[in-house]
């Protein structure tokens, strides 16, 4: 697994909040931003395959 190549000195920010990434929870900076990370893809902010969420985009016709 290739890890993102950090300039000495100056630490790699969680892209969730910005905040310097914890060693232990790489590459954010706690569990909770991974669980956010985690969220979007279950949510489609990416896109994957598979039911949406709950999305409104796309209602049912109504009569
Ligand atoms: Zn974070």
């Amino acid at each position: 697994m290739a890890e993102p190549r950090t300039p000495p000195g100056r630490p790699a920010r969680c892209p969730i909040c910005g905040k310097p990434v914890h060693p232990s929870h790489r590459p954010f900076c706690s569990p909770r931003c991974a669980e956010v990370d985690l969220g979007r893809w279950l949510t489609g902010q990416y896109r994957v395959p598979g039911p949406p969420a709950e999305l409104e985009d796309d209602p049912p016709p109504s009569e």
